[in-house]
């Protein structure tokens, strides 16, 4: 006897693109062994916990108030952050910041994408970026990668030049694949562009492969470079991403965003967390160690892995993903079924959880696939 519950979403007069469409739905379940959403599984440290609490403490005495609407002294940091992490000297003005990556590709949608434009992205890749376009009213044209999911530079260009789409996304490395792309495959998929070229770097502390942010400088109309704090530096619940273009890109989102979207509180805490940067990242280090650890016994037991730049791993094959899936559930370990017919990808977790996760693919191996 919820108040309004006899009535479904179909009855609502919603906007027929979304129609029958499914929401963003990585499962949120209490099990032990969670490597299910790519996060960094190293709980913060009690100094960064202790500068958070205090920043927020402080912060609050301004809780009245509206925040900075253009987040000057967050983006400031960032940009330190990114020019020492990428060796590009950017500054204030090539940084913008909001409330997860999730919503820096929105507002470039917004501003990019919209009715009659179309957005381009190379599947199997992050599951948000077609919804993302739904939201915004922009037609989705997803191009496959090559059977091995290694992205087809050929066939991009040849897309990109038939299709002309006004934003190309290209994820690297690629969630859920893994695969990073190389500096000089970038410049021709950008000599191609007829619109913007977001490169969705997520993933990017994790690899040793140079930044898209080195092709700035060349490309200042085309390429936004999207990055977030919720994964090497252990900043999901957060909610803080971020992006590196030129100046001009920050002017266009300037008409999009809502004013004030980043709380008080939010840059408080994003700040401190920048001031521990170091001993954050230094978890990276392990994580990379263990992603090769759990690479070698995935293959060791008779899977196919494919090659991981990031802190996930997609493996298979299965005749029945679905049903795999379940079976490492029954065993305490939630991994991610990302609907890519034969495969599952796993987080790389703490050692211990690793192991449970190897333990789970020996006994699954020898039992049920
Ligand atoms: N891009 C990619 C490729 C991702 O995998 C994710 C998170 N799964 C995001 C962007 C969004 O992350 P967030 O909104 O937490 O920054």
């Amino acid at each position: 006897n919820v108040p309004g519950s006899s009535i479904g979403v179909d009855a609502l007069p919603i906007r027929e693109s979304l129609r029958g469409k499914s929401a963003y739905g990585a499962p949120q379940l209490s099990v032990p062994v969670q490597l299910n959403t790519n996060e960094n599984p190293h709980p913060p440290t009690t100094a960064l916990v202790d500068d958070v609490a205090e920043s927020v403490r402080e912060a609050a005495r301004e809780l009245h108030r509206y925040p900075d609407r253009d987040a000057v002294a967050l983006r400031t940091d960032l940009a330190a952050y990114l020019a020492g992490q990428t060796g590009v000297p950017v500054t204030v003005d090539n940084v913008w910041a909001a409330n997860g990556s999730n919503e820096i590709l929105q507002q470039l949608l917004q501003a990019f994408g919209g009715p009659g434009r179309s957005a381009m992205g190379f599947v199997p890749s992050y599951s948000m970026h077609p919804i993302i376009a739904d939201g915004t009213q922009t037609d989705w044209l997803p191009i496959f990668r090559r059977a091995d999911f290694a992205l087809d530079v050929d066939a991009a260009v040849e897309a990109i030049r038939a299709r002309r789409p006004d934003v190309l996304f290209v994820t690297s490395p690629n969630n859920p694949t893994g695969h990073s792309i190389g500096i000089p495959e970038l410049r021709r998929i950008l000599d191609a562009a007829t619109g913007i070229v977001i490169v969705d770097e997520a993933y990017a502390e994790f690899s040793d492969a140079p930044s898209a942010m080195t092709l700035i400088e060349d490309y200042p109309s085309k390429l936004v470079v999207s990055r977030t704090m919720s994964k090497a530096f252990a900043f999901a619940g957060g909610r803080l991403g971020y992006l590196a273009a030129a100046p001009a890109f920050i002017e266009a989102l300037l008409l999009v965003r809502l004013p004030y979207h980043l709380s008080v509180v939010t840059q408080a805490a994003a700040r401190a967390a920048l001031r521990h940067a170091d001993e954050t990242l230094a978890s990276v280090h392990a994580l990379a160690a263990e992603r090769v650890r759990v690479s070698k016994a995935l293959e060791d037991a008779g899977f196919r892995v494919i090659p991981s730049d990031a802190n996930f791993i997609l493996f298979g094959e299965f005749t029945d993903s679905a049903h795999a899936w379940q079976a490492y559930l029954d065993r305490g370990v939630l991994i991610r079924d990302v609907g890519i017919s034969g495969h599952l990808r796993v987080t790389v977790g703490l050692p211990a959880e690793n192991d449970a996760f190897i333990a789970a693919c020996d006994d699954l191996a020898r039992t049920e696939l």
